[in-house]
């Protein structure tokens, strides 16, 4: 025998910050790929844990002087290290109590669909009728909606009442049967202030078109993403208008790549923790939602100090200016 407080208490002392439990029938009406009944059709809960990116790694980028912080601190190492230590701690823990449990992170490489939910062509086919194609992709900021962590932004990040939009989430699914914790109802953390839509790089985040959906009988809706445009702007990217643009990085969806206003690199640093390269930090989704959701003062986790100190930087990447990159000069933003 094993309980949901037991659980949450051990996940919290391995280092999870905030836990929630989802029974597995609110996967109901899931698409395949996305339902973790295909990956463990036994499991009777799934465990959410929010880890918190320190509000601390992202100021670097906001100072604009130390961009690495934010990869590798803020989410590089939670991902890589940080997550996958706290799951597998408590996957074994409660193996060693008769149940089997699966730890699962950020570990998408081999999904079958693309962050859309669409199948990639020619990446796998089912090993027999009516299962889903390899890999399964579990969608982390629903299993973390629907273990009662927080609600989904507008952006379509998980915002939490503990942290906003600041944190990343591991899952462990078992067949340990675990009270689950009810949808979050609390206070709206969301109220479309669009900030993230504003201050996005890549105006990713659509103002106007929607997405619904039903979660365990909740609607729930977020403004439509271009995730391409995200792609190549949360990289510190633009797309070039002619030759003559530098290139930043490689072609990026059939585009010459050049530096944008929200870089101050020459060319693409190299990822750090095999996935760490966002350059903008999150300006829109994380940073921007962040402040506002700080300004309303709708978290818990509060800060003698605000976050935004000075008007967010921009880089003057004309020749003009190029005198003023060896002093590091940078503009205002209006
Ligand atoms: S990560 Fe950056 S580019 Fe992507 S949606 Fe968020 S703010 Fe926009
Ligand atoms: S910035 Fe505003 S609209 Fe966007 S997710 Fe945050 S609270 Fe919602």
């Amino acid at each position: 025998m094993i309980t949901a407080a037991e659980v949450k208490q051990v996940a919290r002392s391995l280092g999870a910050d905030v836990v929630g439990i989802a029974s597995m029938d609110r996967w109901e009406g899931a698409p395949l790929q996305m339902d973790p009944r295909q990956i463990m059709p036994e499991a009777k809960s799934l465990i959410a844990m929010a880890f918190r990116v320190m509000r601390g790694s992202l100021r670097g980028i906001e100072e604009g002087t130390f961009f690495s912080n934010y990869a590798a601190m803020g989410y590089g190492g939670l991902t890589y290290l940080y997550i996958p230590l706290t799951v597998m701690n408590l996957s074994k823990y409660i193996e060693d109590r008769g149940y089997e449990a699966i730890p699962i992170g950020h570990q998408h490489e081999w999904r079958a669909v693309d962050g859309e939910g669409n199948l990639r062509g020619n990446v796998s086919r089912p090993v027999a009728p009516g299962r889903a194609c390899p890999d399964v992709m579990t969608h982390l900021r629903i299993a973390a909606y629907l273990a009662g962590l927080g609600e989904i932004g507008y952006s379509k990040v998980l915002l939490t009442p503990q942290f906003g939009p600041r944190q990343r989430i591991g899952i462990v699914l078992t067949e340990a049967e675990l009270e689950p914790d009810p949808i979050y109802e609390g206070p709206k953390l969301c109220n479309r202030c669009m900030a993230c839509v504003k201050e996005c790089p890549g105006k990713a985040i659509s103002g106007e078109k929607t997405v619904k959906v039903t979660l365990a009988g909740h609607e729930v809706e977020w403004g439509e993403l271009d995730c391409a445009a995200c792609d190549i702007a949360f990289r510190g990217g633009q797309i070039a208008e002619g030759d003559d643009e530098a290139q930043y990085t490689e072609d990026m969806y059939g585009h010459r790549i050049t530096r944008s206003p929200y870089t101050p690199f020459y060319r693409k640093p190299r990822n750090l923790y095999n996935t760490g390269q966002a350059v903008c930090g999150g300006r829109g989704c994380l940073r921007a939602c962040m402040v506002s959701l700080e300004n309303r003062d709708v978290l818990q986790n509060k800060f003698e100090k605000p976050f935004r100190r000075q008007k967010p930087w921009l880089v003057d990447w004309s020749d003009d200016a190029a005198e003023g990159f060896k002093e590091g000069k940078v503009k205002e933003a209006d």
